[in-house]
């Protein structure tokens, strides 16, 4: 179906942006994966580009371009070339937004520039080894010295654990209100801040996730983002943004698991036909093609309604709901379409397999999505 969705100047940023990842991530990614992490100089490279946080003030070197379709682009486009590594939505769309948000003029003029260059990664700490959908059991705390905050917990599953120099961590404040937690900036090199193992993943290869420990770690009052108590309704109200990024990018990487099937599926010959003519598979491709197409229209308009600050919590949760379970079950036939070969590491489709697999698990689960939806409809 074609889209009518772009303007002419988000082409030309289409284009300029898939020339870059052909020229500076494409080489690389069999290297990172292998690695199980990205090269750090690819960060500062976007960031030379403008690729970070375009969103961003002039005065702190983004470009002003409050739209979200430039962040859409930047995930359609990784999610074709599956590079699920370089997470720029992570850095742009869900870490920066807190700091330009919640964030005061001095701690803007602090950390923005760096960010926007590349030169400082970001990471956001809120899930632990025993509370990952109920956020508000985690453990880990912060408690008020006066001038400075005493941390101490742990992370688990940390996106850019590794890489991260600022590290956005969620801890509790007020052990007699569970909802009671700040969001703390901890910088790269804090005493008792350690990083643990890079977690070995079922996909998502090129990318770090590691744990963070924090063993009293002072954090001055200057890293608190926003008011000591209300951390909790600052990462409720930042996971609508995070749920449109993951919805964009999971109807492109089903756009890409489809093409990459209807390739395979008119070269494979078996019984004397290519495997596209049998019926099952026309049916099935048929099936897909229609589905990627409807969550392709529902994710462009909830993008508009974001541009306008329309979107509300529970129409993110439906895109997130239905783009990631979407993704999924296209990945899964497209394997079942390759045969063996499509489970084997070489074919693009065995990748985006592994890779898929946690979008309906990461920033909350289907489950949760529909327990948002659920009590929307006041049931
Ligand atoms: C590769 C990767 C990257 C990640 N990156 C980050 C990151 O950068 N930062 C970060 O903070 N976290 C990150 N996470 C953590 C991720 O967001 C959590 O794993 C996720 O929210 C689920 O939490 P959990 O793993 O504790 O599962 P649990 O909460 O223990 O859930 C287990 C099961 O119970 C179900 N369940 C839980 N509650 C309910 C309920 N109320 N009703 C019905 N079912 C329920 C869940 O849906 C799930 O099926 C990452 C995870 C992975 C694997």
């Amino acid at each position: 179906m074609l889209r009518n969705h772009f303007e002419t100047e988000h082409n030309l940023f289409r284009d300029a942006f898939r020339a870059f990842l052909d020229r500076e991530v494409v080489p690389h990614q069999d290297e990172w994966e292998e690695a199980g992490v990205v090269d750090r100089s690819v960060w500062r490279k976007a960031g030379e580009m403008g690729f970070l946080l375009p969103w961003a003030e002039e005065e702190y070197g983004g470009t002003g371009l409050k739209d979200f379709r430039y962040e859409q682009i930047m995930c359609e486009e990784l999610a074709a070339i599956n590079e699920p590594g370089f997470m720029i939505p992570l850095h742009s769309a869900l870490c920066g937004p807190y700091i330009a948000e919640y964030g005061n003029a001095e701690q803007k003029a602090r950390w923005m520039p760096g960010i926007i260059r590349g030169e400082s990664i970001l990471a956001v700490a809120m899930t632990e080894p025993s509370a990952g959908s109920d956020l508000a059991g985690m453990r880990t705390t912060a408690v008020d010295k006066g001038d400075h905050f005493v941390l101490n917990g742990s992370k688990v599953f940390i996106s850019n654990g590794l890489l991260a120099d600022l590290v956005i961590v969620a801890a509790k404040t007020d052990p007699a209100n569970k909802h009671a937690m700040g969001l703390f900036v901890v910088e790269r090199g804090m005493e008792g801040f350690e990083r643990g193992r890079n977690l070995k993943k079922l996909g998502m290869k090129s990318q770090d996730t590691a744990e963070l420990f924090f063993n009293n770690v002072k954090v001055p009052k200057e890293n608190l983002l926003g008011d000591a108590k209300g951390g909790f309704f600052y990462l409720m109200n930042m996971l609508a943004q995070e749920r449109l990024t993951n919805a964009c990018g999971a109807v492109a990487g089903a756009e890409a698991a489809l093409n990459a099937t209807v390739d395979y599926v008119k070269e494979r010959k078996a019984f004397d036909r290519p495997v596209a003519h049998f019926q099952n598979t026309r049916f099935k491709l048929a099936e897909m093609r229609t589905q990627i197409d409807v969550a392709q229209v529902f994710t462009d308009r909830c993008v508009m309604d974001h541009n306008q600050k329309k979107l509300i919590p529970e129409v993110a949760a439906e895109a997130k709901l239905f783009t990631t379970e979407l993704l999924c079950k296209v990945v899964d036939e497209g394997v079942q379409l390759h045969g063996g070969w499509g489970y084997m590491w070489e074919y693009p489709i065995c990748r985006m397999y592994a890779n898929a697999r946690i979008q309906r698990i990461f920033a909350g689960t289907s489950e949760i999505m529909k327990e948002i939806i659920s009590r929307g409809m006041k049931l």
